[in-house]
């Protein structure tokens, strides 16, 4: 759907002059979903706005709920839904590689290297072991490495029950440890905020960011510009990362004790 500059124009300041501390976007684009009614994205390095055909045909009302309703302002969120509940949407894909909400998760396979898995397992050995909240982890959880992930860093998803933690393979590069452990942090917060909520489910709303606060995670929905352009200088680079420095001093005290 072609959007005219003043559209543009009105959509942007709508959602920027209220989005509290999300990120300003730069630029606005409409998708033609059939659920999602706004999501943040990337342009090279900015923030995008992204929003439904739906949304733009919704009007101003409802583009000035934007910022608030991302933000986890559940009764801005509500009255966008019901502003936008009558308006005409595309039919659901069913075709899409995501299984449906409730339906088991697909058997994706890990696709770490050994050194990744290693990394991996560690660093949520180390979360369990020093975070305070073990109770919360659920037994069955999964942590994967994809090789596919190429527009997100990390996702938290949860189906009939299970919980899987996926990050993509480019965080495991040296260099970017201290990133590395920020997102999988930050899904962690996802973890424990879905494990914790009668919801069962988590977004980027306020009891994320509490979870945020008290692990120690940043609680932004995107990675810094700052660490974007990292991840990119550790891909050219392309040498295998090591444990995260604060995981790796758990370990080493962890091999002491061992030994005594
Ligand atoms: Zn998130």
């Amino acid at each position: 759907m072609h959007l005219d500059t003043n559209t543009k124009l009105a959509i942007l300041s709508a959602y920027n002059g209220r989005r509290g501390d999300l990120p300003r976007a730069h630029s606005v684009a409409s998708r033609p979903n059939h659920r999602r009614i706004a999501s943040l994205g990337r342009k090279g390095e900015k923030p995008r706005l992204n929003v439904a055909h739906f949304l733009v045909k919704a009007g101003p009302e409802a583009w000035a709920l934007i910022g608030p309703a991302m933000n986890g302002d559940p009764a801005a969120l509500e009255r966008l839904r019901r502003i936008t509940r009558t308006l005409e949407r595309p039919r659901r894909k069913r075709s899409s590689g995501r299984p449906d909400r409730g339906a088991p998760l697909a058997n994706t396979p890990c696709e770490g290297t050994c050194r990744e898995r290693k990394t991996l397992r560690v660093i949520l050995e180390w979360a369990e072991a020093t975070l305070g909240y073990a109770e919360h982890f659920p037994e069955d959880l999964q942590m994967r490495v994809s090789r596919r992930m190429e527009r997100g860093y990390g996702t938290h998803m949860v189906r009939g029950g299970v919980h899987r933690i996926t990050l993509s393979y480019r965080l495991f590069r040296h260099g970017i440890e201290g990133i590395l452990l920020d997102t999988a942090l930050h899904e962690l917060a996802h973890l424990l905020d879905a494990t914790t909520n009668p919801r069962g489910r988590s977004s980027h709303g306020p009891s994320w960011r509490e979870w945020c606060h008290r692990l120690g995670a940043i609680p932004t929905r995107l990675m810094s510009p700052e660490a974007g352009a990292r991840v990119r200088i550790a891909a050219e680079e392309d040498v295998p990362g090591r444990i995260p420095d604060v995981v790796q001093e758990w370990l080493d005290q962890q091999g002491e004790v061992d030994a005594t």
